[in-house]
């Protein structure tokens, strides 16, 4: 599951665990982006902490697991390069599953080389409250859409409440309300919007 978890919510958690129970995966890797392309005007903290939210988030559960490959990776994220990493790293026989939400699912045409990221991996995308989830365009036999619990959840949210002194307890788990606390992130961020991006 890629993502820039910016920073890791629950939404995030129970799509992956709901995922993972449907699908019968071995394990779920959370594989936070490096530079994300896509969001390039807006600022996102580094990847350091994206990374360690990630890891504390993950950490209680013995099937999930963080990887480092696209912040180490230089230049901006391209999930096929991800893709092709952890292809490498857990090497052929292993199946690969792409997690992602409907609002991301959207932009995969988008993005380049889609035939081979289709080869490359079963694209799962899960419901989102607040977005359609349309099968329109997409092959069915590497995309499979899934129903998941609704988390009514962002990242942009949750930055945006540190911002406004409003609380995050029990929207990210409580590990990250100490670490976002501990290196003060979000504090200068204003809620220009509230809604996802
Ligand atoms: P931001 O508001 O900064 O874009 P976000 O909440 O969308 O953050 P991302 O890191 O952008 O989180 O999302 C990573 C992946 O998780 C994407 O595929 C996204 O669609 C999915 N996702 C995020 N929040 C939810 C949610 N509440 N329910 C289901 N999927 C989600
Ligand atoms: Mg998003």
């Amino acid at each position: 599951m890629g993502g820039t978890f910016d920073p890791i919510h629950h939404g995030h958690l129970v799509a992956a665990s709901e995922v993972a129970d449907r699908f019968g995966l071995d394990e779920v890797v959370f594989v936070p982006t490096g530079d994300p392309w896509q969001k390039g005007a807006l600022r996102v903290s580094p990847a350091e902490d994206r990374y360690l939210m990630t890891v504390i988030a993950t950490a209680s559960n013995p099937r999930f697991h963080v990887s480092r490959a696209d912040i180490d990776r230089r230049g901006p994220t391209y999930t096929v390069d991800t893709l092709r990493d952890l292809r490498a790293q857990y090497g052929p026989k292993t199946q690969l599953f792409f997690i992602t939400g409907a609002d991301a699912l959207e932009k995969i045409l988008s993005w380049k080389d889609t035939a081979t990221m289709f080869e490359l991996a079963h694209f799962i995308g899960v419901t989102r409250p607040g977005f359609e989830l349309s099968d329109a365009h997409l092959p069915a036999d590497t995309v499979s859409l899934v129903q998941v619990p609704a988390m009514a959840i962002s990242s942009t949210d949750c930055r945006a409440r540190v911002g406004a002194g409003k609380p995050v307890w029990y929207l990210v788990p409580d590990g990250v309300v100490q670490y976002i606390a501990k290196r003060g992130l979000y504090q200068g961020v204003i809620s220009a919007s509230s809604s996802p991006s």
